[in-house]
């Protein structure tokens, strides 16, 4: 390990608390909740039990109650492969419900006239049993689905049935989609095509009178309001869809003329994923209503307002970051309900029924990426190397003086002489003067010196600085059989946080630093955002427990990983889906509804055009070549074929040797 890697030394970017090693016997249960945080974004579906285990509880704490430990080491019982993605419909369950709830409860306290529908827009986790499951859980509550493209289209066509769930028709259209989401009126259901660009109005016309089918029409607003936070650019006057004021007038005007404007049921607006602040829910909120209350007075009676998504989820549990949100979901329905009924109550407008198309505030809870750490590059040294002499340089020799002369009262001295002699190793290695023999005695003490120093400063009143300071420099590499491309796309497309901890030995402190690297040859393939609990800042390193290879496997999970992560996910490195399953929740127990295989490297190889086939036939002409110039003996040439046809067979992650 290099000695550049962590040149920074400036005590105040470092956080100013840190924790003191505390002997085992004190560090409990609550003191690895807090640390990680888990019953703050954690939502009551997920805790640490009293083995020091995180536990899933779908219903709360008095509810049934999953080990995820035990439920990890069970599936692999059975032959699922780690890393694997774990699925609880159970809480999609609850999600659904609570949304609905608050809607109801907001409707009724404030005597509010319309009706409530919740839409899923599928984009935001489209896989086949989640979106059943959605459907399923949906049907007592009415909730419909939201399609963004063709293909959604007919994904929601072939789900959706339930009697008045709603289906809204976003996204770019051609006259197919259109005249497909036409048809699909007459098998009963209620399909609202929403105009996203001007020109796709006539397109609809057209295409019902071509039908003779009378369309039921939105038009998405593009509002001066923006949201805030990583997805800001979903409103405004430049974003991508929606209708500009004067398109909105001439589209009035324009189904007037063809005596269609009772087709115009519903007015769309979306500012974008992740809104963390209710001050921007609002405001876009207040002039959204103004849209409708105008639309009203032009002649058009529309009967729903969609609010679109935007409802976040609270990723990091401090309930103000960037990765959070300042608002409950009882407080976005109450925002939502009387922001409309006071602005249509001035204008004299009925109340609309309200549609919501929340996707990541639904899904994100529900899925739990479970993987385990391979080796470690550990940097945590006890012995010094042998004792610098009178004939090694002068810097050797400062190093040595630094080691022997360490005491709790003059460690703020010799830390910044350590941090010093850093950067001059590396000057003096860079003009020359030290040999690499040098050098890597010198990197062999200054970390010496530092594991010695941390443990004193520790035991040192007032020396929380240090102590951070030298865990950020001792901080291992953890390396973890899961690839970030594949499984947390956006923790490195647009730098989100999840939250990440050990599922186990939580009842023991862990004590080390570490940052997380997958199986990738990326650099960026790593997680570098961690929760800080105490500050509520982000932090570079996670705190975890000591591990070497050979030791009982080492668990860590990413939590909140429902919603986007999936399909984002690529095949960097030729690292597929991982295996995947859903779990319920029995009074005790569990069962285990769906195992969806991750990919084999052989169906990898054929998004990329190889062929199993010719990919062995190809290897085993060079075998025969080798068997007959003598390199190779047919029994080498069997078990190299054995091992090359077993891969391709094989999981794209690393798996333990039979
Ligand atoms: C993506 C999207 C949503 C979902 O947003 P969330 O923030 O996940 O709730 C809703 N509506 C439209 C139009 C979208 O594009």
């Amino acid at each position: 390990m290099s000695l550049s890697n962590n040149t920074s030394t400036h005590l105040s970017k470092v956080p100013t608390h840190a924790f003191a090693k505390l002997p085992e016997a004190e560090w409990t249960v609550e003191n690895s909740s807090q640390l990680y945080g888990i019953n703050n974004w954690g939502n009551g579906y997920f805790r640490i039990n009293k083995d020091g285990n995180v536990a899933v509880t779908p219903k709360g704490e008095k509810g049934p109650s999953v080990d995820l430990y035990e439920l990890t080491q069970e599936l692999q019982d059975r032959g699922i492969r780690i890393p694997i993605m774990i699925r609880f419909p159970d809480i999609i369950r609850e999600r659904v419900h609570l949304l609905h709830a608050c809607f109801q409860k907001a409707i009724a306290d404030h005597s509010y006239k319309g009706s409530y529908r919740g839409v899923y827009p599928i984009k935001v986790n489209q896989q086949r049993h989640l979106v059943q499951e959605l459907v399923k859980f949906g049907k007592e509550v009415h909730l419909g689905l939201e399609c963004g493209s063709k293909p959604e289209l007919l994904v929601v066509l072939s789900l959706m049935n339930t009697p008045d769930g709603v289906i809204i028709c976003n996204g770019f259209k051609d006259a197919e989609y259109i005249e497909t989401a036409l048809l699909a009126k007459k098998i009963g259901r209620e399909i609202i095509i929403v105009v996203d660009r001007k020109d796709e109005l006539k397109l609809i016309t057209d295409a019902a009178k071509k039908l003779s089918i009378k369309p039921k029409i939105g038009f998405r607003a593009k509002l001066n309001t923006q949201g805030a936070g990583k997805w800001v650019d979903s409103a405004g006057a430049r974003s991508k869809f929606g209708l500009t004021a004067v398109e909105i007038v001439e589209g009035v005007e324009f189904l007037k003329k063809q005596d269609m404007l009772d087709c115009l049921e519903l007015l769309h607006y979306h500012i974008g994923s992740q809104v963390p602040s209710i001050q921007s829910i609002k405001s876009s909120l207040k002039e959204a209503a103004r849209f409708y209350t105008e639309l009203h007075s032009l002649g058009a009676k529309l009967k729903y307002i969609d609010v679109g998504g935007g409802l976040g989820v609270d990723y990091d549990g401090t309930g103000w970051s960037d990765s959070s949100i300042n608002y409950s979901e009882q407080e976005y329905a109450n925002d939502v309900v009387s922001t409309l009924q006071t602005l249509c109550d001035e204008k004299g407008v009925p109340h609309p029924n309200i549609v919501t198309e929340s996707g990541r505030a639904l899904v994100a809870h529900h899925s739990v990426l479970i993987f385990n750490v391979m080796g470690v590059n550990n940097l945590f040294k006890q012995d010094p190397p042998a004792p610098a002499t009178k004939q090694d340089p002068a810097i050797m020799q400062e190093l040595q003086y630094i080691y022997e002369k360490l005491t709790p009262e003059n460690i703020n001295e010799c830390f910044n002489d350590l941090m010093q002699s850093k950067s001059e190793t590396l000057n003096l290695f860079t003009y020359g003067v030290l040999n690499l023999t040098q050098r890597a005695w010198c990197e062999s003490m200054f970390f010496a010196i530092a594991t010695k120093m941390l443990s004193t400063a520790q035991k040192t009143p007032d020396c929380e600085d240090i102590v951070a300071s030298l865990r950020e420099t001792l901080c291992d590499t953890y390396f973890c059989n899961f690839s970030v491309f594949q499984s947390v796309p956006d923790s490195w497309a647009v730098g989100q946080l999840f939250p990440v901890m050990p599922i186990h030995n939580l009842k023991n402190e862990p004590c080390h630093e570490a940052t997380l690297a997958d199986l990738t040859c990326d650099s960026d393939g790593k997680i570098e955002k961690f929760i800080d609990s105490e500050s509520g800042e982000v932090k570079k390193t996670l705190r975890v427990h000591p591990f070497k290879e050979g030791d009982a496997p080492y668990y860590l999970g990413v939590f909140l990983t429902g919603a986007y992560q999936e399909i984002l996910g690529d095949l960097h490195n030729l690292f597929g889906d991982t295996d995947a399953v859903h779990i319920s929740l029995r009074d005790s127990g569990y069962t285990v509804d769906h195992y969806v295989p991750g990919d084999t490297v052989t169906e990898v190889l054929t998004y990329v055009q190889y062929g199993r086939a010719e990919m062995v036939d190809s290897v085993r002409q060079f075998t025969e070549e080798s068997i007959a110039n003598g390199n190779l003996t047919k029994q080498e040439a069997k078990a190299l074929i054995k091992h090359y046809e077993e891969g391709l067979s094989g999981y794209t992650y690393l798996e333990e040797m039979e």
